[in-house]
């Protein structure tokens, strides 16, 4: 008899957005603003990561809400406009009360970010940007050092291919939606980057996230709020609990589809799910199970799948009738098969 394993744990889960700018930076809402808004749509978590600035918002957290605490680093190559390519990462502190600024350079900081810079904490001197892997993965070691936990954001966005993020070491979260980049440029979701990574061994726990400025109103298509975000599986609804969830990978990303339980028996592993028109169980490379698509689609809740030991990994992918799509991480087989 087989002990059943929750790869996703069996608790309550939470509502959270990784990724959202305010009056801080370029954002349109205030941080009150977007906490009662986000709060209304049924949010528990919303990380503020305006740009180039750390301005925490923990007076904002309390037992319903909790406000996490980051920025967003940029490191922009070639001139301004439509080609230009970047670097984003947001820096998400693990405990509320992160403050150093990782390579901070004041000239990194541009518009109403500009009015934080005398609350700005740094260690050394001033650190010129460079476009490069090498450059980033020390970025990304430093920020691991003074707390953070760093998601590599829409990398289609930012006119990134292979070459630049091929070499990233240390990558915690990759953000696989972005619903500013779908409502304002109509790109598309990052899932293939996702696979990328998985192919040369390296792990990142996909999120889905608005990078929400809400400069359009509610209603318009381009409204960039509430079009991903991720179900994070925490014991309760704490800054600390929430951020070791996630560093877990107790989560996965959704536009909407919910997961309800990831569960290996032996090999066998189980997927629970809202209905869902598609449903496939994807292992290493070509290896993965796809649940047959019937006519009447949204009705298929779940599948129970036999994972063979040269998957390697697996991950989980659903669609709705809609389109709308939700991404498990990649779970190794020798998490759950001895
Ligand atoms: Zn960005
Ligand atoms: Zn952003």
């Amino acid at each position: 008899m087989n002990v059943k394993k929750y790869l996703l744990p069996n608790t309550q889960q939470y509502k959270v957005n990784l990724h959202a700018h305010t009056t801080v930076s370029d954002g349109h809402m205030t941080p009150e603003e977007t906490k009662a808004y986000y709060k209304k749509n049924g949010y528990h978590a919303v990380a503020f990561t305006d740009h180039e600035v750390l301005v925490p918002h923990n007076d904002l957290t309390d037992d319903t809400f909790v406000a996490l605490v980051g920025y967003e680093y940029s490191i922009p190559l070639g001139e301004k406009g439509p080609m230009r390519r970047y670097y984003h990462l947001n820096f998400l502190s693990r405990t509320p009360d992160v403050r150093t600024h990782v390579f901070f350079h004041p000239k990194a900081v541009w518009g109403n970010a500009r009015n934080y810079l005398p609350t700005v904490e740094y260690k050394g001197e001033y650190v010129e940007r460079v476009y490069s892997t090498e450059f980033v993965n020390r970025l990304i070691s430093e920020a691991h050092e003074e707390g953070y936990l760093v998601q590599y954001n829409h990398p289609h966005w930012s006119l990134q291919y292979y070459p630049d993020y091929e070499g990233l070491e240390g990558v915690d979260f990759l953000e696989i939606f972005n619903t500013v980049v779908n409502a304002s440029c109509r790109l598309d979701r990052d899932d293939h980057v996702f696979d990328d990574f998985l192919w040369l061994g390296k792990f990142p726990i996909p999120t889905g996230n608005d990078d929400n400025h809400n400069e359009a109103y509610e209603g318009e298509q381009r409204w960039d709020s509430l079009g991903a975000y991720n179900m994070v599986a925490s014991e309760e609804l704490s800054y600390e609990g929430l951020m070791s969830a996630l560093e877990s990978g107790a989560t996965y990303a959704t536009e909407g589809p919910r997961i309800h339980a990831i569960y290996a028996e032996g090999n066998k592993v189980t997927v629970v799910c809202s209905p869902v028109a598609y449903l496939r169980v994807q292992g290493n490379g070509r290896h993965g199970y796809t649940v047959p698509v019937h006519r009447d689609v949204g009705g298929i809740e779940g599948v129970t799948v036999e994972i063979a030991p040269e998957w390697k990994y697996f991950r989980v992918i659903l669609e709705d009738e809609h389109g709308l799509r939700a991404y498990s991480r990649a779970y190794r087989v020798e998490e759950f098969l001895v």
